[in-house]
């Protein structure tokens, strides 16, 4: 499984956020310490950001099929890049997948932000000619976009019930609100002064940090954090 880290709130650098807590994704990529399925998340990373600079309210997005470790590049930019809505995610490809930056979440529809820590049979979701790479989490997003963000509890208990064996983690930003469903791994939010965060697992030991129980979906928006029971329990 992936992991994966969203934030809203107080314009904050990419940085704070992926690479300096104690627990970063950076720190999760080689030692995750709640991921259920695979030891590491070496097969490539994402991030995806808002920002009043970008055109139409469209997101920007930094991807690569290599190690997250590895990269000078983004661990000298990642401080100058200041956002109140990221989504970023390090990947442990499935078995079977290609490994290539199309791969890497974020998957856009060209306005949020999606990213899938999971598993699904690509022979559930319908044929998605557009997606943006053929593994299984592009297909997943391009079935997600469609059926649109609001639907997004719906359609995940709706894939849930047709492979039995997913594991459906949805991450999704959109400018304005974090959406999250937790189905078959770990999700946590933090509550901090200046915003919110999603992530897979806590980036450090703050108090604050609370579980979120399995098959709930989350929504994060500029009036607070709503829990909601998903179809199938
Ligand atoms: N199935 C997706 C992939 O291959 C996600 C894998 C994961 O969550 N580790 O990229």
């Amino acid at each position: 499984m992936c992991r994966h880290l969203g934030w809203l709130g107080a314009p904050v650098s990419v940085a704070s956020l992926v690479l300096d807590p104690p627990n970063s994704l950076l720190v999760q990529s080689y030692s995750p310490r709640r991921q259920k399925h695979g030891l590491m998340n070496a097969d490539g990373w994402g991030v995806g950001f808002y920002s009043a600079d970008l055109p139409d309210g469209r997101p920007a997005r930094w991807r690569s099929a290599a190690p997250i470790w590895g990269d000078a590049s983004l661990a000298s930019v990642a401080p100058a890049l200041v956002s109140g809505c990221v989504l970023a995610a390090v990947r442990s490809a499935t078995v079977g997948m290609p490994i290539e930056s199309t791969a890497s979440a974020p998957f856009t529809d060209g306005t949020a932000l999606l990213s899938h820590n999971g598993i699904v049979n690509r022979a559930v979701l319908p044929l998605a000619p557009d997606a943006e790479s053929t593994v299984d989490s592009a297909i997943l997003a391009a079935h997600i976009f469609a059926r649109g963000l609001d639907n997004l509890g719906d359609t995940v208990a709706a894939v849930g019930a047709e492979d039995p064996n997913a594991r459906l983690n949805i991450l999704v930003a959109d400018g304005t609100r974090l959406l999250a469903t937790a189905w078959g791994d770990t999700l946590s939010v933090l509550r901090r002064p200046d915003g919110v965060v999603l992530a897979s697992e806590p980036y450090d030991d703050h108090p604050d940090w609370e579980d979120i129980p399995d098959r709930h979906l989350v929504e994060v928006s500029a009036t607070g954090v709503t829990l909601t029971a998903l179809k199938g329990l």
